[in-house]
C-alpha cells in the first residue's frame, strides 16, 4: 500500500528539522519512551489475563550499524496492527506533530522539555524511517516506510514473526555523531538513566573470577569479560518507599546521581505525593559553606521516569535550587516555556509542597533527641536551659554546613521564614546553640538597653575582633557568631521580624554604648577643657577616615578606642554582597571613629602636656595602640610606631 500523509502544512519534514535544530537528541528519548510504553502496556495485559504467551526478555535494543548508516531502536512490547499503524503513525501522531509545531512556532522562549513531539522527531535525525513491527495479536507484521516527504509505503512483512517493533532510523548525513556509540551511550545516560524498562547498548568489559586459570596461591585469576550494557537502573530510589531505604541507600543513590561529587550529602528528604498532585522524588542537602554553589544545575526533572531537564528554575523556589537531586512529576507541563510554567496551577502547589516539606524536615531535625528517643516539647525545653545538658538536637550537628541555605530561604520566601522562625539556630562565639526564642530568654535580663530594645552583640570574625569580645564578655553579655556572607541582610530581616531588637557588632561601640542604660558616667573635664582637648587629638590623625569623639567612659577603659559604626558597615557589606540597587553605600569609604575616653589619665595627661612635640608623640602612640587593637595599624605607621614605643621606653 501506499498512501500520503494527511498534510496541512505541504511539507512539515524541514520543519521539524530546522525548528528544533538545536535539540536534535531528544529524538531518541521519544523513541524509546515508546518502546518503554508498548513494553509496559503489554506487561499490563499480561497482568489482566489478556495477554496469555511468554513475555519473554523485554529488554529494549538500541543498535548501530555504521555501514547501513542506522540506528535502530528495537522492543518486544505490544507491537502495532496495520490498523494501527495507519491510526496511530499516519494519522494521530502526525496530527500531534502538527499542533506541537504549531506551538513551538509561536514561541519566543526555549520550552522545557519538548515533549509530545513523538515519533516524527526520528525525521529530525534521518533520511529514512522504517517501522517494523508485529501486534501482539494475531496479525500480520507490517513494514512502514517514510523518506522524510508526506508520502509512505506500509507492506505485510512476512520475515518478521517477533512480537514488537523495530524503529530503523537511516541517519542524515548531517547528523553522523548518531552513528557513534560515545554519543549515542551519552545520550542514553542522559534521557534514559531511569526509565523504567531495561535498555541494552553495545557491550562492556568487566573483570570476573577465571573458570579456567588461577594463581599461584590457587585462587581464580581475574579476568576481562565483555557483556551486554545495560545503561538504566529501572527501579531507581526515588520510586520505592522510603521505609525500604536505609541511609546508605539514600548516599548510593546520590553517587549514582552525582558520579561527580564526591561530599556526602548531609541528608534528605524523599517526596511522596499522589493527591492533588503527583509526585515522587529525593532532595539531598549538599553543605553549604562560605559561598552560594553558582552552578545549581543539580536537581534533574524527570516525567515518569523519563528525564526532562535539569534546569528547574520556576518548578522549585529560588533558595531549593541549592539542592541536589530528583523530582518526578507528570503533572508539571512539559511543552510549555519557563515563564509559562511559573504561572501554572500545579507547579505552584508543587513548588508550594517542596518548600513545606523542606520546613518540616528542618523542624523535626530541631527536636532534641536522647537514645534514639524524641524528647518532648517540655523536656527539651527543660534540657536547654540546663547547663548539665550534652543534648544536641540533629539539626545543631548539621547547622554550619546548612545555615546560609535557611539564611537564603529566610530572605527570598516568606513562608518558609515564618517557619524558620522557629527552627533558626544562632550560635555563641563559644559554640553553643540557641533558637531564637531561648537566646532572647538568655540575654534580655542583661542586654536590654534602657529604651527596652533588646540588643543582640555579635562578632563576625572571633579571631579578628577578640578583644572587643573580651571587653563585652566582662560585662557579662553575650556574644553571637554571626560569619555567612548573607549576614548583614540576614541581620536586616531578624531586627524587622523580632520584637524591639537592635544587632550590634561588639567593634561596633564602646561597651558601654552597645547597650546603653541610664547610668552615665560623671565626666571628668570641662566643657572647656574638652573643647581644647578636640583639636590636640583631631590635628594628629587622619580626618577622612577617622570622626574624634570625646566620651565619659570608665577610667579602667582604653584611653583610646577605635569602633566603626554599625548602620555603615552593615549598609556597606549589603550593597557590596547585593550587587546593584545599594551602590551608594557600597561606595563609602571605610570610616572609623576614634574614641576618647575623658576620664583616662593618660588623657588628662595629653590636655596638661606643655610641650608641643611630646604632646604630639602622646597623643600617636595613643591612636597607635588603639589602631592596633583592631588590626589597622600597618606598614610604615607600624614601623614607626615600634621605633617610638623603644624611644619612649
Ligand atoms: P505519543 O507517544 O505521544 O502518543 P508518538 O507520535 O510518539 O506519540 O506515537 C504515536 C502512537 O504510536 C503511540 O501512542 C503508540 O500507540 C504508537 N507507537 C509508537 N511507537 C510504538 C512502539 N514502539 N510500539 C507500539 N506502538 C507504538
Amino acid at each position: 500500500m501506499e498512501g500520503k500523509l494527511n498534510v496541512q502544512t505541504e511539507n512539515i519534514f524541514p520543519v521539524i528539522k530546522k525548528f528544533l535544530y538545536s535539540d536534535h537528541e531528544i529524538f531518541l528519548r521519544e523513541l524509546i519512551s515508546n518502546a518503554v510504553d508498548a513494553t509496559q502496556k503489554l506487561k499490563t495485559l499480561s497482568t489482566r489475563g489478556e495477554f496469555k504467551g511468554e513475555l519473554g526478555d523485554l529488554t529494549i535494543d538500541v543498535k548501530l550499524d555504521p555501514k547501513k548508516k542506522t540506528l535502530t531502536v528495537s522492543d518486544r512490547g505490544i507491537g502495532m496492527t496495520a490498523d494501527e499503524v495507519e491510526k496511530y503513525i499516519n494519522q494521530i501522531a502526525f496530527s500531534g506533530v502538527t499542533d506541537f509545531m504549531e506551538k513551538y512556532k509561536d514561541s519566543h522562549e526555549p520550552l522545557i522539555g519538548h515533549f509530545g513531539l513523538g515519533f516524527y522527531s526520528a525525521f529530525m535525525v534521518s533520511d529514512k524511517v522504517e517501522i517494523f513491527t508485529k501486534s501482539w495479536k494475531d496479525e500480520p507484521a507490517q513494514h512502514w516506510s517514510c523518506e522524510g516527504n508526506p508520502e509512505f509505503t506500509m507492506e505485510e512483512d512476512k520475515k518478521h514473526t517477533d512480537r514488537g517493533t523495530d524503529i530503523v532510523l537511516h541517519i542524515a548525513d548531517d547528523c553522523k555523531e548518531f552513528l557513534e556509540e560515545g554519543t549515542v551511550l551519552q545520550l542514553l545516560k542522559k534521557y534514559c538513566r531511569f526509565m523504567p524498562v531495561a535498555i541494552r547498548f553495545g557491550e562492556e568489559t568487566v573483570w570476573v573470577d577465571s573458570e579456567t586459570d588461577c594463581d599461584k596461591d590457587g585462587k581464580p585469576k581475574r579476568v576481562e569479560k565483555k557483556q551486554p550494557r545495560i545503561i538504566n537502573d529501572p527501579d531507581p530510589a526515588w520510586k520505592k518507599s522510603p521505609s525500604s531505604l536505609t541511609d546508605e541507600d539514600y548516599k548510593k543513590f546520590y553517587h549514582e546521581l552525582f558520579p561527580m561529587n564526591f561530599e556526602e550529602p548531609l541528608f534528605q528528604i524523599h517526596l511522596n505525593v499522589d493527591y492533588p498532585f503527583n509526585l515522587t522524588g529525593i532532595l539531598y542537602f549538599p553543605k553549604v559553606r562560605k559561598t552560594i554553589d553558582p552552578n545549581r544545575n543539580k536537581i534533574q526533572l524527570y516525567c515518569n521516569q523519563v528525564f526532562v531537564t535539569d534546569q528547574v528554575e520556576g518548578v522549585v523556589p529560588d533558595y531549593l535550587m541549592l539542592l541536589h537531586g530528583v523530582l518526578d512529576s507528570p503533572d508539571i507541563p512539559l511543552n510549555v516555556s519557563r515563564s509559562y510554567l511559573q504561572s501554572d496551577g500545579n507547579v505552584k502547589k508543587i513548588s508550594q509542597h517542596i518548600s513545606k516539606k523542606v520546613a518540616d524536615k528542618l523542624e523535626e531535625m530541631s527536636k532534641r533527641v536522647e537514645n534514639g528517643e524524641r524528647r518532648t516539647e517540655n523536656e527539651a525545653d527543660a534540657s536547654a536551659n540546663s547547663p548539665l545538658s550534652t543534648l544536641h538536637s540533629p539539626l545543631e550537628e548539621k547547622w554550619d554546613d546548612i545555615k546560609i541555605f535557611v539564611q537564603y530561604g529566610m530572605l527570598t520566601d516568606e513562608k518558609f521564614c515564618e517557619r524558620a522562625m522557629k527552627f533558626y539556630l544562632l550560635k555563641g562565639v563559644d559554640g553553643t546553640y540557641y533558637t531564637l526564642d531561648s537566646y532572647r530568654e538568655k540575654i534580655k535580663a542583661l542586654q536590654t538597653d534602657k529604651d527596652k530594645t533588646v540588643c543582640y552583640l555579635y562578632a563576625s570574625d572571633a579571631e579578628e575582633e577578640h578583644a572587643y569580645i573580651e571587653k563585652v564578655k566582662a560585662k557579662g553579655y553575650d556574644v553571637l557568631l554571626m560569619d555567612s556572607p548573607l549576614e548583614s541582610h540576614f541581620i536586616n530581616l531578624l531586627e524587622q521580624k523580632l520584637e524591639k531588637s537592635r544587632f550590634v557588632r561588639v567593634d561596633s561601640d564602646t561597651v558601654e554604648k552597645l547597650i546603653p542604660h541610664d547610668d552615665a558616667i560623671p565626666e571628668k573635664l570641662s566643657k572647656e577643657e574638652k573643647e581644647k582637648l578636640q583639636p590636640i587629638i583631631e590635628g594628629e590623625v587622619d580626618k577622612q577616615k577617622f570622626t574624634v569623639q570625646l566620651e565619659s567612659l570608665e577610667e579602667s577603659d582604653a584611653p583610646m578606642q577605635v569602633t566603626q559604626s554599625e548602620f555603615m558597615r552593615r549598609y556597606r557589606e549589603m550593597a557590596q554582597t547585593s550587587g546593584g540597587g545599594m551602590g551608594f553605600y557600597g561606595e563609602l569609604p571605610e570610616s572609623y571613629n576614634l574614641v576618647v575616653n575623658i576620664n583616662h589619665p593618660l588623657i588628662s595627661r595629653v590636655l596638661n602636656e606643655t610641650d608641643a612635640e611630646k604632646q604630639k608623640e602622646l597623643v600617636h602612640q595613643l591612636t597607635d595602640l588603639a589602631l592596633l587593637a583592631n588590626g589597622l595599624l600597618k606598614g610604615e605607621a607600624l614601623s614607626k610606631f615600634l621605633q617610638r614605643s623603644v624611644q619612649m621606653i
